[in-house]
């Protein structure tokens, strides 16, 4: 049983921590939502007043915040993680935020003899609450064998990917393959309609074929091949637009920076801008279909 501070109880962080609590370990809260904190209280976790009192005595914190900004006030603003952690509690943040702010703040930690870990996860809301998450893990190998352990009641795979900021690099290449992967699938069926290629016939073909990739086999944008996927509840996220076109951005962001050629990620970029931007960003992002299809945007 380890002491385990969790801040930010959102649609992700709110199951993780209840499978935390539901794994043994003693869980104190917090979150800037009254109603995402009744929640956690609800699955068993103790309310904390503030971030620093959820991470006074903590063995482990873990934030799960919506950007890199937020991470930086938690972490680095006044009273934040960083001063206010005891030099043996290690820091782990499984936000989705850009490489170039979990460097600095891995930098910041390590600066007071602290650990902090990059630990993005893969898997959606759903993951979330099976507890089947893919965690992808950067910093130090010391803090990582001590992590591995308690993430993984919250998840299924637990991938040291190599130092600060591996993680988040490895999470954005991840999400580029499957931005650009959707549209090439959407593309693909859109075309066979325009053909009069059945659907079911071209996922019959593609999914034994040299095309078969996630987005078709487990994720596929028409309806019926896939049972489980979001194009048969009428595109309820899964996994929103808005979120796709975020780690996109932040792919760019991390390309451009880096000076990396990637123009299949920008223009799924900024496809998916313009998915949003047409209304669309609570959309499941194999939604997209529609507008490549002509019906939306
Ligand atoms: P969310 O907006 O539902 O939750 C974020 C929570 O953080 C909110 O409850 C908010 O009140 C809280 N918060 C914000 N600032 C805070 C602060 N200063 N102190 C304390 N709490 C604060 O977002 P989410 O869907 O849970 O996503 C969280 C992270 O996980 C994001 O970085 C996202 O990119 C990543 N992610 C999400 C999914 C998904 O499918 N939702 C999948 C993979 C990764």
């Amino acid at each position: 049983m380890a002491r385990i501070g969790f801040i930010g109880l959102g649609n992700m962080g709110g199951p993780m921590a209840a499978n935390l609590v539901k794994a043994g370990h003693k869980v104190a809260a917090f979150d800037l939502s009254a109603d995402r904190m009744g929640a956690a209280v609800a699955a068993g976790a103790a309310a904390s007043a503030d971030a620093s009192a959820a991470v006074s005595g903590a063995d482990l914190v873990i934030t799960m915040l919506p950007s890199g900004r937020e991470a930086e006030t938690v972490y680095d603003g006044p009273g934040g993680l960083i001063s206010a952690a005891r030099t043996n509690t290690l820091l782990v943040d499984c936000s989705t935020i850009d490489v170039a702010t979990a460097r600095r703040l891995n930098a910041a930690a390590a600066g007071r003899g602290l650990i902090l870990l990059d630990a993005p996860v893969s898997g959606g809301v759903a993951g979330a609450a099976a507890a089947s998450l893919t965690f992808m893990v950067g910093g130090p190998a010391e803090g990582f064998a001590k992590a591995e352990p308690i993430l993984k009641a919250m998840g299924k795979a637990v991938i040291h990917a190599g130092e600060a900021g591996a993680g988040q690099a490895a999470k954005i290449c991840n999400n580029m393959i499957l931005g650009v992967s959707m549209i090439a699938v959407c593309e693909a069926f859109v075309l066979a309609e325009r053909l009069g290629l059945a659907a079911e016939k071209l996922f019959e073909i593609s999914s034994k074929s040299s095309g078969q990739c996630w987005s078709l086999t487990s994720y596929c944008p028409v309806p019926g091949p896939v049972p489980g996927a979001p194009s048969n509840r009428g595109y309820q996220p899964g996994f929103t637009a808005a979120m796709m076109l975020k780690d996109l951005r932040l792919a760019q962001e991390a390309a451009i920076a880096g000076g990396t050629a990637t123009p299949l990620g920008a223009e799924a970029a900024a496809l998916y801008g313009l998915f949003v931007g047409a209304g669309d960003a609570q959309t499941d992002f194999s939604g997209i279909i529609r507008m490549i299809r002509g019906e939306r945007g």
